[in-house]
C-alpha cells in the first residue's frame, strides 16, 4: 500500500520537494505519494496530525517548531535544535536534520571542495543555519564565524555548538573587520524580499567559495556579490536541496537514491525556480 509523505511550510507553492521525491520513488520502485502542505506556526501541529503521514519534510519557518514537537530526535537534530525530517513512530514523531549532511555532500562530492581547516562565514542563524553548522564542524572546518541580523540568535547558535575555540558569534556591524574567508555561506532568507544587506568585498579572496542556500532568483544577489568580490566558486542551494532530500528518502525507505539525474533536470531550469524548500 502506498504511504503518504509531505513537505510543510510557508510559502510552499513553489516547493521542488514533491517533484524530487516523485523522481526518487520512480527510480527506486517505491510506492508513495508526496504533497506540499501550506502550514504556519498556528496550524502546523493540527495539519501534521490530521494528514496521516508516514513522514514529513519541514521547511521555513517551522524547523525549530518541528524539533520541539518530536518525542525523540537524532543527534544531528539535537545539535541543530531544528528538524527538517520527521519520521512517524506510532503516535509520535522522530526528528532528524538532513540539511547539514546534504550541504556537505554537495560541496565535497559534487563540487569537489575540501572543507578541512577552512575559515568559514555563516550569514544567518535560523533553522537552515542551525542545520548546517554542526555538519560543517564535523567536516573539519577550522573556524566558524556566525553573523546574524538578530545577534542573540547568532550567540545562541554559537553557544549550542559547544566549541568556543572554533565557533564565534559576531554582529553584522563587525563584518568589515573579520578578514577573508575561504567559504562564505548565505543562510539568510533576506534575498527572498530582494534585500540582502550590503557585504564588504574584503570578506572574499580569489580562492574563496560562496554558497547561497537559496536557489533560483533568491540566490542571485549573493552570488552576484560573490562573483564581483572575486570568489572562485559561486554555488546555489539546488545541490543541497536534492542531497538533503535523498537523505530524508533514505531515512523513510532505507534506500539512498541517486541524485544526479534530478539535479541535472532542476539545474537545467534553475533560473525559473523559486526558492521554497
Ligand atoms: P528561517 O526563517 O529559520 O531563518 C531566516 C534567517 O534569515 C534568519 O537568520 C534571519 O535573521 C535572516 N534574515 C531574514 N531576513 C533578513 C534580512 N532582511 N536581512 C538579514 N537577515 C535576514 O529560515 P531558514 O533558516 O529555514 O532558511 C534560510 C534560507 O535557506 C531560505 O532561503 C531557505 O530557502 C534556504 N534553505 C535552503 C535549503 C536547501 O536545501 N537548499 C534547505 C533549507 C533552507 P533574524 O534571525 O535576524 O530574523
Amino acid at each position: 500500500m502506498s504511504k503518504h509523505y509531505a513537505v510543510l511550510g510557508s510559502p510552499i507553492t513553489h516547493s521542488q520537494s514533491p517533484r524530487i521525491h516523485a523522481a526518487f520513488a520512480k527510480q527506486t520502485g517505491i510506492a508513495m505519494d508526496y504533497l506540499a502542505i501550506e502550514a504556519n506556526h498556528d496550524d502546523f501541529r493540527a495539519k501534521l496530525d490530521a494528514s496521516n503521514l508516514a513522514g514529513a519534510n519541514i521547511t521555513l519557518p517551522l524547523k525549530e517548531a518541528a524539533f520541539a514537537l518530536c518525542r525523540t530526535s537524532s543527534t544531528r537534530a539535537l545539535r541543530a535544535g531544528a528538524a527538517n525530517t520527521l519520521v512517524r513512530e506510532g503516535e509520535h514523531w522522530h526528528g532528524d536534520n538532513t540539511d547539514g549532511v546534504g550541504l556537505v555532500r554537495d560541496l565535497t562530492e559534487r563540487h569537489g571542495l575540501d572543507l578541512r581547516q577552512r575559515r568559514v562565514l555563516l550569514l544567518g542563524a535560523g533553522g537552515a543555519a542551525r542545520g548546517v553548522a554542526p555538519a560543517l564542524l564535523d567536516a573539519g572546518i577550522g573556524a566558524l564565524f556566525v553573523v546574524n541580523r538578530n545577534p542573540d540568535r547568532a550567540d545562541a547558535l554559537a553557544d549550542a555548538m559547544g566549541e568556543p575555540g572554533r565557533v564565534h558569534a559576531r554582529t553584522w556591524e563587525t563584518l568589515p573587520k573579520l578578514g577573508e574567508f575561504d567559504l562564505l555561506l548565505n543562510a539568510t532568507s533576506a534575498s527572498r524580499g530582494g534585500s540582502l544587506p550590503s557585504l564588504p568585498m574584503a570578506l572574499a579572496a580569489p580562492r574563496s567559495a560562496a554558497v547561497d542556500l537559496s536557489y533560483g532568483e533568491a540566490a542571485i544577489p549573493f552570488l552576484a556579490w560573490a562573483r564581483a568580490a572575486g570568489c572562485t566558486h559561486a554555488i546555489d542551494g539546488l545541490g543541497m536541496l536534492v542531497e538533503q532530500a535523498a537523505e530524508s528518502f533514505l531515512l523513510w525507505h532505507g534506500v539512498r537514491p541517486s541524485t544526479d539525474s534530478i539535479f541535472a533536470q532542476l539545474s537545467g531550469r534553475a533560473d525559473a525556480l523559486v526558492t521554497a524548500d
